[in-house]
């Protein structure tokens, strides 16, 4: 599933293609897409829309359009926008868009877990609230906030980590990247992270969240740019998906157990378990 860096390198591929392009043809194939809104209907709202500028909030993308409304798409799975200068049919196409100037962008969806969503002007805050943690990558995002994120939590910090209203864009592959770097075994409650780890903590989510960035986002399954390139950050990772590989660190084997359904990663020599 693209993660905060997968889903950022998409929002800048779309800056490059979508802003101040009409849309000119609208085409949603798929209910599920922006169900329960009826697909036509939203298709038909879209039409003529200018789009001012793509945001991102988490792993949500944010399309402005130019009467205050914004178009709040969620690839989950395997969600993916390819830009391209001639329309041709491939499989798993949910929806189309003509843009004015000839080219076309497409969204193709092979899980169908993919979501569009028309929010009206003046409710993209409240439309957040409830869903989206704080953002680790615009600055007001602190040790202290994790650390109270994650006190009086009994669960695994991993399964915490994984939780979007405690920080905003980590998946399974940068939070055990994270842990990693950090030093924290996945397993550790909540509660146990002090002060110092937390910071650790809070300084590695950054870190690897920016690496995925630089590298154009980790390409292990189905996910590319809108430019249909893949990342590189799946040559960088640290210990996901090294399981029996030597840790970068000691050289030890790097050990996989699950924690909260998800495949995790981690050194059992510099991460003793809790
Ligand atoms: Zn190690």
């Amino acid at each position: 599933m693209p993660e905060l860096p997968e889903v950022e390198t998409v929002r800048r591929g779309l800056v490059k293609v979508l802003v101040g392009r009409e849309l000119v043809g609208v085409d949603i194939r798929d209910g599920r897409l922006t169900a329960p809104a009826d697909p036509t209907a939203v298709a038909h709202e879209l039409l003529g829309a200018v789009v001012t500028g793509v945001g991102r909030r988490g792993k949500y993308l944010a399309v402005a359009l130019d009467d205050g409304r914004t178009l709040v798409c969620h690839l989950r799975m395997t969600g993916w926008f390819h830009h391209v200068s001639e329309l041709s049919e491939r499989p798993h196409l949910r929806a189309v868009f003509e843009l004015d100037d000839g080219t076309w962008l497409l969204y193709s969806d092979q899980r169908r877990f993919g979501t569009m969503r028309l929010i009206e002007a003046g409710e993209l805050e409240e439309h957040w609230r409830g869903r989206v943690g704080p953002e680790p990558l615009d600055g007001t995002w602190t040790p202290q906030m994790l650390r109270a994120a994650l006190a009086r939590r009994t669960a695994p910090v991993k399964a915490l980590l994984l939780d979007q209203k405690v920080v905003a864009g980590v998946g399974n592959i940068y939070a055990d990247e994270a842990l990693w770097i950090a030093r924290i075994h996945p397993l550790t409650p909540g509660a146990a992270i002090g002060a110092v780890r937390a910071r650790r903590l809070h300084d590695a989510v950054i870190t690897v969240l920016e690496r995925g960035i630089r590298h154009q986002g980790a390409s292990i399954d189905t996910y590319r740019s809108v430019d249909g390139q893949p990342g590189s950050m799946q040559e960088r990772f640290a210990v996901y998906d090294r399981e029996g590989e030597p840790c970068l660190r000691c050289g030890r084997p790097i050990r996989k157990i699950r924690v909260a359904q998800r495949g995790t990663h981690y050194c059992p020599n510099c991460t003793p378990r809790p």
